[in-house]
């Protein structure tokens, strides 16, 4: 079967009635790299790139972060890469910013991600000229993730243009074009998801933060974790109204969350008129199989039926009858 997923990774994925589902790869160490190889995909849609941060006691320099991203956008030739800016705090605790991360009350509410690189723009600005960098090389796309205002993203776009013209200074070459977008993880961003919309190139949809925040509820915690799920009938709303508010601006919105690879949930995106998936390595070749299987006409009547549903109960039943009845 792995040798049938390798024959075809170069297929475009096209449900059976025509809907194209671009089909990307989340990367969280360079080494994954190599199944992109084996598996194919169009790209990388969500690179996590705490991972020189966390290796290291001292912070990365400009070079070396430059040096990592354009291996990267090498390897992948023409194809886009997504380079997310530092999601640290929270699980992620980079010894160098282990004064700031540690005792805090509540990590996940804490001092985290963008919050981070607003508050230290000496880090945001070198690892956004590293990215800026390896843009004149590939196809590079910038996401900020955990934001929860629309200040936030206007602030990060800010020193985005920053790190651009310190860049025409220096006379370092980068694609002046190099699109951004943003991680929608938290509620209060998801609900201003039409307002963002008209400010970024794309938008992804963080699903694993985005129920944690959602239901309130911290996924670690064994006693609470029955009440995180993704088929509730809260995520269907929302999701569907972050890619309405995404396509009314002509903004492409694409689901980097475990989400993106469950069968179950890939029959709800579909049928919401996702745009792309970003899925680990592995997965590729199984969910390029499955979607082209689908109906993109058949999976709106079910989102549709969904809809009107109270509990994620019903929600997972229907779902979970219709994954069965394809074989
Ligand atoms: C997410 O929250 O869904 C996401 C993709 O980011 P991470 O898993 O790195 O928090
Ligand atoms: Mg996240």
């Amino acid at each position: 079967i792995t040798t049938y997923y390798a024959e075809h990774k170069d297929d475009r994925t096209v449900t059976k009635d025509g809907k194209t589902v671009d089909l990307v790869a989340n990367i969280s160490l360079p080494v994954e790299l190599k199944g992109l190889k084996e598996f194919g995909g169009q790209g990388i849609g969500l690179y996590r790139s705490e991972y020189l941060y966390l290796m290291k006691h001292t912070l990365p320099t400009e070079e070396e972060l430059f040096q990592e991203y354009v291996t990267m956008v090498r390897f992948l030739k023409n194809k886009p890469v997504v380079l997310r800016t530092i999601d640290l705090g929270g699980d992620k605790i980079a010894s160098i910013l282990e004064q700031e991360l540690l005792h805090e009350d509540n990590p996940n509410m804490g001092y985290r991600a963008i919050r981070i690189c607003l508050d230290r723009p000496d880090i945001f600005i070198t690892q956004l000229k590293a990215m800026l960098r390896a843009s004149h090389y590939g196809k590079v796309q910038i996401m900020f993730p955990m934001i929860s205002r629309l200040e936030e993203l206007e602030q990060a776009i800010h020193h985005f243009e920053t790190a651009k013209s310190i860049l025409r200074e220096e006379k370092v070459p980068f694609d002046e074009n190099c699109e951004i977008g943003i991680l929608i993880e938290v509620p209060s961003a998801a609900l201003m998801a039409d307002k963002i919309a008209g400010k970024v190139d794309f938008i992804s949809i963080g699903t694993n933060d985005l129920t944690q925040y959602m239901m309130a509820v911290d996924r670690g915690n064994e006693k609470v974790n029955h009440i995180y799920c993704h088929y509730d009938p809260v995520m269907i709303r929302t999701i569907q109204w972050i890619i309405r508010s995404g396509h009314h601006h002509k903004v492409p919105v694409s689901v980097c969350g475990e989400m993106a690879g469950d069968p179950l949930s890939i029959l709800l995106l579909v049928g919401l008129d996702i745009d792309m998936l970003s899925v680990s390595p592995i997965f590729l070749g199984p969910v390029r199989e499955m979607i082209r299987g689908l109906s993109f006409k058949d999976l709106q009547d079910l989102v549709r039926k969904l809809l009107k549903m109270d509990k994620r109960q019903d929600v997972y039943k229907t779902l979970k009858d219709r994954f069965i009845s394809f074989f």
